[in-house]
């Protein structure tokens, strides 16, 4: 069986060897990308959209590859979970993330992404309160935007981790709210405090169904008492729809892209609330 195997292998050999080789040279690079310090946060404000203030920041992830250029995180965050890099690399991601927010003024929030692999790792919940800690930054200005790959998993300890971290005062926001298989599920089972409307919805919000989703998901946010964020927000037209219909805030090029930590402290500085 065992030669019947690789002969099946040979047959597709040309072209998985090329596939096989291509990933394999991306996680050699991206192994050494950490202690390399290659890594950086960018930062994109969130809007209140009632008020005009910004409200904090969300902290994206970028690779600055020496031989790769710049890649985009949806290109390396699928291997680095693979490859369980996601968890050092996430744990430094809040630390800087964390870092970054001590700088700003009071009670604004910064907003980590967290991969399903990292939330279900040992010890998840105790590096929070450690970058938590080290930063002097609250809980409660801390949010944390997990999506349904994470709720998906339904383990004692995802659930554990989730509900400590929030018993502290942390945030949870669902991100890419209604692309996945069951958005009102997950919401009826975990206590979360905003849900932010995937993009494509507001990409197409000028499609008269649509916008009958926007508006309900706005509306099922009100009902539940929590904050719903539109992303990819890029026109006044869609900004104009969001506030007609009560959207909480809003979050994309229009209102600002994601920039460097120095950039986003100076803006946060003349637009925060005060
Ligand atoms: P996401 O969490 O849904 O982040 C929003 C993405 O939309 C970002 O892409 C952002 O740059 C982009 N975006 C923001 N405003 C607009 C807009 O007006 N128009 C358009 N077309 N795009 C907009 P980015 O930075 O490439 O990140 C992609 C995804 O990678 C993120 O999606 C998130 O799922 C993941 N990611 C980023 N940073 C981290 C991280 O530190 N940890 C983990 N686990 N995942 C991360
Ligand atoms: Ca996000
Ligand atoms: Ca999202
Ligand atoms: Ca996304």
């Amino acid at each position: 069986a065992k030669s019947e195997g690789r002969n099946l292998y040979r047959f597709f050999e040309p072209k998985m060897d090329a596939m096989v080789q291509t990933r394999r040279a991306l996680e050699v690079d991206l192994e050494t990308a950490l202690p390399r310090q290659e890594f950086d946060l960018d930062f994109q404000p969130i809007m209140n959209i009632a008020s005009g203030e910004i409200t904090g920041a969300e902290a994206l992830m970028r690779w600055h590859s020496p031989v790769r250029g710049t890649v985009a995180p949806d290109q390396f965050i699928p291997v680095a979970e693979d490859i369980g890099l996601i968890v050092p690399l996430g744990e430094w991601a809040l630390r800087k993330a964390c870092a970054a927010a001590a700088g700003w003024p009071p009670g604004l929030r910064i907003a980590v992404n967290v991969s399903a692999v990292q939330l279900r790792s040992d010890g998840f919940a105790r590096s929070v309160i450690s970058a938590l800690a080290f930063s002097g930054v609250p809980a409660g200005q801390l949010e944390l935007e997990i999506t349904e790959t994470v709720l998906m998993d339904e383990s004692k300890a995802v659930l554990k981790a989730l509900r400590q971290l929030r018993d502290l005062g942390i945030r949870i926001a669902l991100d890419d709210f209604g692309t996945g298989y069951s958005s009102l599920g997950y919401l009826r089972r975990f206590p979360v405090d905003k849900i932010k409307i995937d993009r494509s919805f507001i990409r197409d919000i000028g499609n008269r169904d649509t916008a009958a989703i926007v508006r309900t998901i706005i509306g099922l946010g009100t009902e539940l008492g929590i904050v719903v964020t539109a992303e990819g927000v890029e026109t006044e037209l869609q900004l104009d729809m969001l506030r007609d219909n009560g959207c909480t805030e809003a979050q994309g090029y229009l209102i600002g892209v994601p920039s460097k930590a120095a950039d986003i402290q100076r803006l946060l500085k003349s637009r925060a609330p005060r």
